[in-house]
């Protein structure tokens, strides 16, 4: 396990602009920010918007205008993902040189049908199927404009990464770190570059948290099986494991966790009922 080599505490909190914040995103940056200052450090903003198509301006406006009304702030210029791809691009090439990625050229209903297990988040596992294609016919495809993508190969990957370690603390962010052993092979050979885009959401963040010497990451326990995979790909591309913390999610009344795409009510909605900064606290046992 690598050490980070700054002492001074760095946090982040990592929003996507694809819609408006609502409370569970308000409890995530709450307890990031508390975090922050029980360890004496800081929290920087960054804008995960490497969906163009689901990524919107007036969301990264809206982002700043709930956290600020939260009481909030942060360093200033905020690191925005969609102005990093060349970045990621060049990360992807180290595990491309490292032969630890391969195209793929399946389609998603091609997968659905092929597959017989699924990831920790229950979406079809990849059965590995453009593992095998023989180099000739990668070629002849990736030169034909065929849509690809490139997959980590797991299993050389695993090889390669050995035994994987991180230390994980609780609520209280300043006691002493557990160690947990990674399980990344879980997530078999993921998509880490994805159709017209050279990253995926696991590698910017394995790039972003390095670039951004984030010293530790607080984030939901929907997030926790993810760690493992970002855990191999720091050891893959030499980059620092922080110190992570899950928080609890900020379920709904049918015990659900709250999602843009269920339409729960946002921060600006609740802001236009009368709701203040010291409600959404209460709301949310802060
Ligand atoms: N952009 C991710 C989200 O909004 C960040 C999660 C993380 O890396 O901690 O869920």
């Amino acid at each position: 396990m690598s050490k980070h080599p700054s002492k001074n505490p760095v946090l982040r909190f990592a929003p996507s602009p694809n819609g408006r914040l609502h409370l569970g995103h308000a409890f995530s940056a709450l307890v990031t920010w508390r975090a922050a200052e029980a360890l004496g450090g800081t929290t920087l903003l960054r804008i995960e918007d490497i969906d163009l198509e689901r990524c919107k301006p007036e969301f990264v406006d809206a982002i700043y205008t709930d956290l600020a009304w939260l009481g909030l702030d942060w360093p200033t210029p905020v690191m925005l993902q969609s102005e990093r791809l060349d970045v990621y691009a060049d990360a992807g090439n180290l595990l491309r040189d490292a032969d630890l990625l391969y195209p793929c050229f399946c389609s998603r209903s091609q997968i659905a049908e092929a597959a017989t297990e699924t990831d920790p988040d229950g979406a079809p596992l990849y059965p590995g199927t453009c593992r095998h294609l023989d180099r000739g016919e990668q070629i002849e495809r990736l030169e034909r404009g065929d849509p690809v993508q490139f997959r980590l190969d797991s299993q050389a990957a695993m090889a390669r990464a050995g035994m994987l370690t991180f230390s994980v603390v609780g609520p209280l962010i300043t006691d002493r770190p557990q160690i947990r052993y990674a399980k990344p092979e879980r997530w078999g050979d993921v998509v880490l570059q994805r159709k017209g885009t050279p990253t995926s959401y696991h590698l910017s963040v394995v790039v972003d948290d390095a670039a951004q010497a984030i010293t530790h990451v607080t984030r939901g326990r929907d997030m926790e099986a993810a760690t493992d995979l970002h855990v191999l790909l720091q050891m893959l591309l030499g980059l620092p494991t922080p110190i992570y913390n899950f928080h609890r999610l900020i379920l709904d009344d049918a015990g659900k966790k709250l999602a843009k795409s269920k339409g729960s009510p946002s921060l600006a909605s609740l802001r236009e009922q009368g709701w203040t900064p010291a409600d959404v606290r209460r709301a949310l046992g802060l």
